[in-house]
Formats: structure tokens, C-alpha cells, sequence
């Protein structure tokens, strides 16, 4: 049974995340995307002592919430209100099934969102002035470097630990991520008639021959990197060719270049320079590599009294994980900030009946506030 409370909150929290969902607000809807902001900026309005300020960067708004006179809060709540696209509208509506708010962007993160927004106001409704802020971004699902990575780096903005719910579950704490580098490799030649091949070389062809050595150099990684975290059996580099064009549009002519992307992800001791190192190695000197994205793989740190406290409130023991994907605790890390990644229970992610659980969007809820209570409550 639900005390009076609980049930309260979670009636919140389930129409909040509801009201978020069916906001399109996807990285080809900037208009949806201000809409939310604000919906969320009328959720933050009436908060006692608390500062809305409005970013933008390369068109992608951010909304930093924090107490009045505090630039570098204690405890610093993280999320981005976009999601991924989906080609019909009726994605984005949701429907409650099995405990569970099922819709486009549940999981990733309007449900966490909704969270931290009613964390952020119970907190400092109740202690005018704590030292708890609140970031919202635009554009992690294109990498976060126009939301997260500039409120760092360009608007100054510090804090104590950041608690991000966009990695990791409940009891799955995540400690260590990998790098990632965005490459596109291309060769060169000259355009010429394809009846008569022996007068050029084809840098089309000659990709295709390039990118298997270096697809079989990731493939003999696999367990090439032990650890002591057992978790992920996939901690060693991997690539993905995820696209190959040429600006030819004829059958019969040679392409006058070709060129390929590669996605890579990486954990440590490899680094962006002696990957790229490497792979020019593999390619050899005709083909040229240039750098769309690098970052290194980031270790996040979290506070032990966060790991203490989510084993007391689950009563289930706690694994620190390591995860291929990347997040905005990326840019936390390299600061030196640690980083809470841990979510409630969510599936489905980027699919349209993407869901998360609402028993354990309580359980985060509380292990939050209990987390938010002990190292701020008493404190401004
Ligand atoms: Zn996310």
C-alpha cells in the first residue's frame, strides 16, 4: 500500500511526464523545443528564490535554474528535454499499461525530467535558498556540445556533483564510459569514364579495400581489454561504418572521390590521438582521415553516500557499470565533477513505445531526496 503522499507524487509525476511526452520536441521542431522549455519554465515560476536564466547556442536553448546569489551549486540536477525523431506525430502520445508510462521519449528522459523538475520544487519550496540547481539542455541527442558542454565551458557554470538520470538503472550505477570519435575518411582520384578504368584510379574502390584491415583490427580487440567490472563483456574498441557516398550520380563514371564515416567508441588506455594514430596506419597515406567528434572515455566518479543510500532505500546490493554509449556526464567528468548516472527503470529507448516504470521513477524520486537531504538539507 501507497501512503497518501506517494500517491500524490506519482499522480504528479505521471500527468507531468504525460504533459512532456506529447510535446514533439525533437531536433527538427525548435518550435516544439521552446514550447517545452516552457512548459518547464512554468513548472519552475512560483519556486521560491530560485533564478530562471535562458542560454542559447548555435540556435539550441538551455535553461539553468539555481538559487538566488549561487552560481556553483552543491548539487547540480541534470536532463535535455529533446528526444529522438519518429516519422508519425501520434508517437508522441502515451498510454499508462502494466505500471508503466509507455510513449516516445518516456525513458530518455521526459519521465526523469519530470522527476528532478518536482524534486527541484518540493526542495526548495521547503529550504528557500538550498543550494540545488537545475540544468535543462536541448541537444544531447545530437552529442551535447551546444548544451551541457557549453554551459561549462562557455557560461561558467560549476557545481559540486551532477545527478544526470540518463544511464545505467536503479541499482546499476554507471562508473566509466567510452570514448567516442566521429571520423570521415576519404580518398581521392580523378573522375573519369568507367569504360576505361586502367586511366584512374577509383577512390571508391579503393575505400573498399581500405576499410576491412581496419574492421578486422577492432574485431581482434574483442576481449582484448580485461577488467575488474564484469559487467560489460564489450569494454574494448569497436567501429561501425555508418555511412559511404560519392558525389557521383552517373553509372558509368568513376567518382572523383569517396567518402565513409566511422563511428568508434573506446575505453582507456586509447585515447582520440593514438586511435586516430592507429587508423592511419590501417588506411594508409591516400586516404585522409578528419575528426567530426572526439571524445575521450570519462570516468564519472560518484559519490559514495549516493551509492550507499540507493542500496538502503532498493535494499538490492549496487553494480558500478561501465557503458559503451556516451552521455553529458562526459563533459561533468572532464571538469572533474562527479557524476551521478543512474535512472529509474526504462526500456525501449528510442523506440516509439519507449517506457518507464513508475514504481521506480518513486524509488529514484526518493533516493534523490534522501541524497539531496543529507548532504544540503540542512544547508544553504
Ligand atoms: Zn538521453
Amino acid at each position: 500500500m501507497k501512503s497518501a503522499n506517494a500517491k500524490i507524487l506519482q499522480d504528479q509525476l505521471i500527468r507531468l511526464t504525460r504533459d512532456l511526452i506529447v510535446i514533439e520536441s525533437t531536433d527538427s521542431k525548435p518550435e516544439e523545443r521552446a514550447r517545452c522549455f516552457q512548459v518547464v519554465r512554468n513548472h519552475l515560476d512560483e519556486v521560491p528564490g530560485v533564478v530562471l536564466k535562458r542560454h542559447e547556442y548555435s540556435g539550441y536553448e538551455s535553461l539553468l535554474a539555481l538559487p538566488e546569489g549561487t552560481d556553483h551549486p552543491e548539487i547540480l540536477l541534470c536532463a535535455h528535454l529533446d528526444v529522438v525523431e519518429h516519422p508519425q506525430s501520434e508517437s508522441y502520445r502515451s498510454e499508462i499499461k502494466d505500471g508503466r508510462i509507455i510513449g516516445a521519449g518516456a525513458g530518455d528522459m521526459k519521465g526523469q525530467m519530470a522527476i528532478l523538475l518536482e524534486l527541484f520544487r518540493k526542495r526548495h519550496s521547503e529550504n528557500p535558498g538550498i543550494s540545488l540547481g537545475l540544468a535543462i539542455t536541448s541537444d544531447e541527442e545530437q552529442g551535447g556540445e551546444a548544451g551541457v558542454c557549453c554551459l561549462l565551458k562557455e557560461a561558467g557554470l560549476r557545481c559540486g556533483v551532477a545527478i544526470i538520470p540518463d544511464g545505467g538503472s536503479l541499482n546499476r550505477i554507471t562508473v566509466e564510459e567510452k570514448g567516442i570519435l566521429h571520423l570521415q575518411i576519404r580518398a581521392r582520384g580523378h573522375s573519369s569514364h568507367a569504360a576505361r578504368p586502367w586511366l584512374a584510379e577509383n577512390p571508391l574502390e579503393r575505400l573498399l579495400v581500405r576499410i576491412p584491415p581496419v574492421l578486422h583490427w577492432f574485431k581482434e580487440q574483442r576481449g582484448s581489454q580485461e577488467g575488474s567490472l564484469e559487467s560489460d563483456p564489450h569494454w574494448y574498441p569497436t567501429c561501425s561504418v555508418t555511412m559511404m557516398e560519392t558525389p557521383n550520380d552517373s553509372v558509368n563514371c568513376i567518382p572523383e572521390t569517396a567518402m565513409a564515416t566511422l563511428d568508434i567508441r573506446f575505453p582507456p588506455p586509447w585515447t582520440c590521438d593514438t586511435l586516430i594514430e592507429k587508423l592511419g596506419k590501417l588506411l594508409g597515406e591516400e586516404v585522409e582521415i578528419e575528426k567530426i567528434i572526439g571524445a575521450e572515455p570519462s570516468h564519472l566518479a560518484p559519490d559514495e553516500s549516493f551509492v550507499k543510500l540507493t542500496t538502503e532505500v532498493t535494499g538490492e546490493p549496487v553494480d558500478l557499470i561501465r557503458s559503451s554509449g556516451a552521455s553529458d556526464g562526459r563533459f561533468f567528468a572532464e571538469q572533474g565533477i562527479p557524476v551521478m548516472l543512474s535512472r529509474p527503470e526504462v526500456g525501449n529507448l528510442h523506440g516509439e513505445d519507449e517506457w518507464i516504470d513508475v514504481d521506480s521513477m518513486l524509488v529514484y524520486y526518493e533516493i534523490c531526496d534522501r541524497y539531496i537531504g543529507k548532504k544540503i538539507g540542512d544547508r544553504r
